[in-house]
């Protein structure tokens, strides 16, 4: 079990899915949390199931590939920052061939020029005192191997290693350490929702035959961010089951 208390965490797209349980699991280990995130519902719905943790919780509405919104966020911070979990992401699929500016933009807005404007907006807000400063930023094994259909995210995810590993040689002597984390396929509202058989057909390609739980990526998280992960820095972690094997 780690410990947290007294350390504050940004987590990008902290309302729903992945980053909701980073988040549940930095305010359980006592941490706080500055929750960013771009759905007024899913905000709505994170205040209202993290109510007991209300003396922990901050919470922003914005849209990480927009410089204003992300510097008005930024301002709002009530402490200096320890750990910033770079985690909002979105697909827009299509085969290249289909593919039109429109998917190519949004999702490289999102995915990798958020990662620029918030990084870049929280780097003299982070805590001058602390030797445990932690970038950790959520990538796929889509930006490792590619695939079908994603193009855009394939090259958005690629880019969030590259930056990381860039961070980890630039940020290494200012007492940071940059890592990614790389998913594989991961149970969230969306996978859910889907059929039974393309759930079993998902699960049939990975060596542990199952789906992880959202719990895996923020245990790693947690990991990551932890004292005892000090000299881990410019890593991808492959937290997959396996599948790229
Ligand atoms: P999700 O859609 O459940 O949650 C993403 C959150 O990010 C949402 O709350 C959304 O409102 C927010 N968000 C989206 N765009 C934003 C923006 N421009 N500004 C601020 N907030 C924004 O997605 P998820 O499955 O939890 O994915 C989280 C991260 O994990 C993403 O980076 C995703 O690419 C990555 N990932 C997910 C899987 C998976 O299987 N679910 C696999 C590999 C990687």
């Amino acid at each position: 079990n780690f410990n947290f208390k007294n350390k504050n965490a940004v987590v990008t797209g902290g309302a729903s899915g992945i980053g909701f349980q980073i988040t549940l699991s930095f305010l359980e280990a006592g941490g706080n949390v500055s929750v960013w995130d771009y759905s007024e519902q899913a905000l709505q719905t994170a205040k209202d199931a993290f109510a007991k943790y209300a003396s922990q919780i901050h919470f922003a509405q914005v849209n990480v590939g927009d410089r204003d919104s992300v510097a008005k966020a930024a301002a709002s911070l009530p402490w200096a920052v320890d750990i910033l979990v770079n985690n909002a992401g979105i697909t827009r699929d299509k085969s290249f061939a289909k593919m039109g500016a429109d998917e190519w933009d949004a999702v490289i807005s999102t995915n990798l020029t958020g990662l620029f404007n918030v990084t870049k907006s929280l780097l003299e807000k982070f805590n001058s005192a602390s030797n445990q400063k932690r970038i950790i930023s959520i990538s796929s094994v889509v930006g490792l191997y590619g695939n079908f259909g994603q193009l855009n995210y394939a090259a958005a995810k690629s880019g969030v290693i590259g930056m990381t590993k860039t961070w980890g040689k630039e940020l290494g002597r200012k007492g940071f350490t940059a890592n990614a984390i790389a998913p594989g396929f991961i149970a969230t509202a969306m996978t859910k929702a889907m059929p039974k058989e393309v759930i079993d057909s998902m699960a049939a390609k990975v060596p542990v035959a199952r789906l992880g739980e959202v719990e895996v990526i923020a245990n790693a998280v947690l990991f990551l961010a932890s004292e005892q992960a000090s000299y881990i820095n410019g890593a991808t972690l492959s937290v997959d089951g396996g599948i790229v094997l």
